[in-house]
């Protein structure tokens, strides 16, 4: 049957097999070849495809991560269906240990992409030409901005009852609703038809293991939720059921400084509540920074060095009854 073969970049993978794709983007400025690889799995049995990904942001190590151990644990063989996984979309920022393309281009802001367009603009125009079509479902694995420490988090838009349920069975601590950004990753697969769960947890140059679990962990109850984990896994429940953040307010600094966040992440806190202090390296200044509401801590900025209006705590406003 014609229609059971999956064709990416003109190999063929049967029902029943396995294979490594690679996307050569563009050669580096060495002349030497850079590839993305694309590791799918297919079972003998038909079912749903669904697209892992990690690393649009070359900084965020914590969802390459996550990928990796989907793959190195064989969660990614699936039991009816097919898994395309891609750890690592923005290889020249993961190889310059910098967020963005050689051009400054951020590449969850140039989706949809096109042919002709910048390297990122190819880059996307290729994700969502050759790998998007193809899949029935996305969870794409991202973590906080440099030093902001996002607790573990699905982010979707509200009222999408399909989202909210899959959100609910991924069951990180956190479903934080959030508008799809222009131009990024999830607004393409939205406007595509193809139902995403954004991961977020962690921060930039960082694997932390309790994030890395949630991610997997999560994967793993998605799959199973579709019929396609494999038996030998066992999936456990969340402790608690997620949190569902409908807005929330950045707290930036009122003062620059050093900084020390005492607050622990994913804690709820009372208004005026004492969260962390900035201070001067010289012993003369010592300043108290206080929950402005009550809410949930769920970024903590883990940078010992601030200015004057940086996000050092994202906290809840609204949670959902
Ligand atoms: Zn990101």
């Amino acid at each position: 049957m014609l229609k059971d073969i999956l064709n990416i970049l003109g190999v063929k993978v049967a029902p029943g097999k396995s294979a490594t794709v690679t996307f050569e983007v563009a050669k580096l400025h060495t002349r030497n070849t850079l590839d993305v690889p694309i590791i799918i799995e297919r079972s003998k049995k038909l079912g749903p495809t669904v697209l892992i990904t990690a690393g649009i942001h070359g900084d965020e190590i914590n969802g390459v991560e996550i990928v990796r151990q989907i793959i190195a644990k064989g969660i990614n063989k699936p039991k009816i269906g097919t898994t395309i996984c891609v750890p690592v979309i923005n290889v020249f920022g993961f190889l310059n240990m910098d967020r963005l393309f050689p051009d400054g281009r951020d590449l969850n802001r140039v989706f949809p992409g096109s042919e002709k367009g910048s390297l990122a603009s190819r880059v996307a125009h290729f994700v969502m030409k050759e790998l998007v079509p193809h899949a029935d479902f996305v969870m794409d694995f991202h973590t906080g901005g440099s030093d902001r420490f996002n607790a573990s988090q699905i982010r979707i838009v509200e009222d999408d009852p399909k989202l909210t349920e899959l959100a609910h069975v991924f069951g990180a601590p956190f479903i934080y609703y959030s508008q799809n950004l222009n131009k990024s990753f999830r607004n393409a697969c939205a406007k595509a038809g193809v139902p995403m769960l954004l991961f977020e947890g962690g921060k930039s140059f960082n694997i932390h293991s309790n994030i890395t679990n949630t991610g997997v962990n999560g994967a793993k109850r998605v799959l199973h939720h579709f019929g396609m984990l494999r038996n030998q896994f066992k999936v456990s429940q969340p402790k608690t059921s997620a949190v569902v953040i409908e807005d929330s307010k950045w707290l930036r600094a009122k003062y620059s400084g050093m900084f020390k966040a005492t607050v622990k992440i994913n804690t709820l806190v009372e208004k005026g509540e004492v969260l962390g202090n900035i201070t001067d390296p010289y012993g003369s200044f010592n300043y108290f920074v206080k929950a402005p509401n009550t809410g949930y801590v769920f970024n903590v900025n883990e940078s010992p060095i601030i200015y004057q209006g940086d996000a050092i705590f994202h906290i809840s406003t609204k949670l959902e009854d």
